[in-house]
């Protein structure tokens, strides 16, 4: 595409923007194009807060069902548009309601947790859900000496059982694209720039979070970056992410732990798929309304915790 038809699409956005009294959010995943154009990034904690907050009428969710599904839950009288209908978590899919109630059968008493990156009708089914930057949080406030159940993730589940040193029942659930990110990447890339810091996503292979001088969610990468004194890393998550670290760094280096991990999904949403949401008011996401209470009560219970 042309500069200028890139400048005529941007265009043409902001006037629908403005006519349908729209916000569009957009995950630390999207295309660097995308995340331009979005009147607020962030990590899923960030995204859903925003959500929960915003007075537009129309939402454009720049991300994966799960989140456009997550922010139609918390602005139940708005209107949310997720531009390709196809962009779907594979991971959220890796876990069905019926499989996490057979699962609470096996386990009575237990604590029933789950990652965001779920659908609704598994949501409506736990206790209280998390994102990657809060589940320690969260999990400390969950009754002492019972057994937690964490869905989907099996690695960001090991991880924060480790930490807290909670009794954890995983499910073998996991992120394809993170899974891309192996240990020997990560050995090369610290025989070559020994002086990088590492900082991997806890949805890595618990051998790659073990290598990592850090493991954090988008949002505490950005975090912990801005802070640092260092001047490398070795960033092990999302290809995009490496995209908003260098736009807000440029003085600092980032080496993608492997040019791999490309999320396809998150790949999806480009510039003109956002200018057709915003004309033709399309994807809606809704959530049925059998589940929208228990659902919105799982989520509502994680942000109060944050
Ligand atoms: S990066 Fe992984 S967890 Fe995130 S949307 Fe893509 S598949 Fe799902």
């Amino acid at each position: 595409m042309s500069r200028e038809e890139n400048d005529s699409i941007k265009e043409k956005i902001q006037q629908l923007k403005e006519m349908r009294e729209a916000i569009i959010l957009a995950h630390n995943y999207q295309l660097g194009e995308v995340q331009d154009i979005a009147d607020f990034v962030g990590d899923s904690l960030d995204l859903s807060q925003k959500a929960s907050q915003t007075d537009a009428k129309v939402i454009v969710f720049c991300g994966v069902h799960f989140m456009a599904e997550t922010a139609s839950l918390l602005s139940p009288d708005k209107i949310v548009l997720l531009p390709d209908e196809n962009a779907g978590c594979p991971m959220a899919e890796m876990v069905t309601a019926a499989e996490l109630r057979e699962m609470k059968k096996q386990h009575a008493g237990a604590s029933a947790v789950c990652y965001i990156n779920t659908t609704a009708e598994v949501k409506a089914e736990c206790d209280i859900c998390c994102t990657s930057s809060n589940a320690l949080k969260v999990v400390s406030t969950l009754p002492e000496g019972k057994p937690i159940l964490f869905v989907p993730d099996k690695y960001l589940g090991s991880y924060v059982s480790t930490k807290s040193g909670r009794e954890f029942v995983l499910w073998p659930g996991y992120c394809p694209t993170h899974q891309r990110i192996v240990a020997k990447d990560i050995v090369k890339l610290k025989e070559h720039y020994p002086e990088a810091k590492v900082i991997v996503h806890p949805e890595c292979r618990s051998e790659v979070v073990a290598l990592a001088d850090v493991a954090l969610g988008t949002g505490g990468m950005l975090r912990y970056v801005k802070e640092s004194e260092d001047d490398a890393f070795i960033i092990g998550t999302e290809i995009g992410m490496i995209y908003r670290l260098r736009k807000e760094n440029p003085l600092k280096r980032f080496i993608p732990a492997t040019e791999q991990a490309i999320c396809p999904n998150m790949k999806l949403i480009t510039l003109e798929k956002v200018l057709w949401s915003l004309e033709e008011m399309r994807f809606r996401v809704t959530v049925p309304d059998r589940l929208k209470d228990a659902a919105r009560e799982t989520v509502e219970k994680m942000l109060n915790v944050s």
